[in-house]
């Protein structure tokens, strides 16, 4: 059932990694499971089997041609440099290739103490399991990059953090898991030719246009260059579709910014309601460094930080390859300012460009926080006010004065593009979603399950946010913003 694996990273040489099979756990039970995920990476489903998935998924059983690894990688920590982070509690088992013939590593996480552990236990709680399943998961339906989430399993064992909780372990799939501490951890060590490797790999696996014929001999630190500028624009891209649905990671660390431009690491991130720009929900995150509003610019950090380990392959003349490199890293503020526009015009209808559709986003962020609307219902419901006002718009506002004077000027604009209204909204309504991974509701799913052992609100939440554009009959409350009493003010890790 398990398809077959090729090895790629555990190939590399020995100071990438270190081997570590998985630890066993006592009762290992399969919670969750992503079929779709697991035929598009070749699982043969006719032989499924929960017990034989259990086994697998907890890591008591090694599947069959798998060489686990615990990767090693570095990264800057809020700001502080680690240069030894590696996974302390995750463990790579190896690459397949799926359907479509793309390489995905196939992960473990929670799998016990590797090496890299600094002490902590190795292990994962069911609750942050199950929210990296859901909110994951809600991503890639949300047509966000991200990695995915293929099998969710008790250990039968508790572990202990504020208070004790089931244990869990979580597959993770990715298109890679190379950061930009992976680069860090060898840069640090001036480790000049496995940098190059790492390069060479993430080129490979993710920017294979790179290889193409106009960058061969001579031009390898064009193929850098080039490197860093794509990493750049997936950065760009990724984090202005972030800003479009709410969305706040909450641990920009560099060992979360993944090289593939996929979202990592679904920590204490969230999913604003109530709109404000400084807004951040991380409980360890106590200066804002990652504030929804900061997002675009701790991902360029990140990227120089990037940068900074490329350069002795940029050019042999290290002045000009950092100017060079320099450069890339200012180019991304342009890149993001265009996606991030981009991703908020089709939010506002707009399928054209006018030189004043900046500030008319800007000015209904303005009314969204002046009125402390939420930010998902309120874009979703102004399709519904193209031509009048619509009471399910305005209510969402405390005030909604500053809304009452956008509109006519949003509705001008959008005379000017040639489109009914009925394809605006249609429009509208496939890029503003109804449904996102409430913060309340993830809580209420983790609590039945952690508490009660309860996995129907995790099924409920699993299936309507399956389809976060469509209006689905019975889920109107996965809509709504979280009562006052549930209102989610802090996330933990
Ligand atoms: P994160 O904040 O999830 O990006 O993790 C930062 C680092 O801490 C990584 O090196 C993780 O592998 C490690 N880590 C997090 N939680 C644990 C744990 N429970 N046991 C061992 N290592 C952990
Ligand atoms: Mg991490
Ligand atoms: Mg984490």
């Amino acid at each position: 059932m398990f398809p077959e694996f090729s090895l790629r990273y555990v190939r590399l040489p020995e100071r990438f990694y270190l081997r570590f099979d998985p630890v066993p756990v006592p009762e290992p039970r399969l919670v969750a499971f992503n079929r779709p995920l697991a035929e598009a990476l070749g699982f043969d489903l006719t032989t499924f089997d929960e017990q034989r998935a259990a086994e697998w998924f907890s890591g008591n059983v090694v599947p069959p041609g798998a060489d686990p690894v615990a990767q090693a990688y570095a990264g800057h920590q809020f700001g502080h440099f680690n240069p030894r982070l590696g996974d302390g509690r995750a463990v790579l088992l190896g690459e397949v290739v799926d359907r479509e013939g793309r390489l995905r590593d196939i992960q473990l996480k929670g799998a016990g103490m590797t090496p890299f552990s600094r002490g902590a236990d190795g292990r994962a709680p069911l609750g942050p399991v199950l929210r990296e399943y859901l909110v994951s998961e809600a991503m890639h339906r949300l047509g966000v990059p991200t990695t995915r989430a293929l099998a969710a399993v008790t250990s039968g064992e508790r572990v202990f953090r504020r208070v004790p909780e089931p244990g869990a372990v979580l597959t993770r799939v990715a298109a890679s898991h190379l950061r930009v501490g992976t680069f860090q951890y060898f840069a640090a060590r001036d480790d000049v030719e496995a940098v190059r490797t790492l390069a060479d790999m993430a080129i490979e696996r993710h920017y294979p246009h790179l290889l193409g014929p106009e960058l061969a001999e001579g031009a390898e630190g064009e193929r850098y260059l080039a490197l860093l500028e794509a990493v750049a624009e997936r950065q760009a891209a990724l984090v202005a579709q972030w800003m479009g649905l709410g969305f706040i990671h909450g641990v920009m660390n560099t060992d979360n910014c993944a090289i593939s431009g996929e979202t990592i690491d679904y920590g204490p991130c969230a999913f604003m309601e109530a709109y404000s720009s400084t807004m951040v929900f991380s409980s360890i995150d106590e200066q804002g460094r990652y504030a929804y509003r900061n997002q675009p610019w701790i991902a360029q950090w990140n990227l120089a930080r990037f940068a900074e380990t490329l350069i002795p392959l940029i050019d042999d003349d290290q002045e000009a390859a950092i100017e060079k490199a320099t450069a890339v890293i200012e180019r991304y503020e342009t890149r993001y300012e265009a996606e991030w526009l981009g991703v908020m015009r089709a939010k506002l209808g707009l399928a054209g460009e006018e030189q004043g559709d900046r500030a008319l986003v800007e000015a209904f962020l303005e009314t969204l926080a002046a009125g402390r609307a939420d930010f998902t219902l309120a874009f979703r419901r102004l399709s519904e006010a193209l031509q009048e006002d619509a009471p399910a718009l305005l209510e969402l506002f405390e005030d909604s004065q500053a809304l009452r004077e956008w509109l006519p000027r949003w509705r001008e604009r959008l005379a000017r593009e040639a489109a009914s209204p009925e394809a605006v909204a249609a429009r509208m309504n496939a890029t503003n979603p109804l449904y996102i991974p409430r913060n309340h509701q993830v809580a209420r799913a983790i609590a039945a399950a952690s508490e009660h052992d309860d996995f129907a609100p995790f099924e409920a939440l699993r299936e309507v946010l399956a389809e976060p554009y469509a209006e689905q009959s019975g889920y109107e409350v996965y809509a709504e913003p979280a009562p006052a009493a549930e209102r989610v003010l802090r996330t933990f890790c």
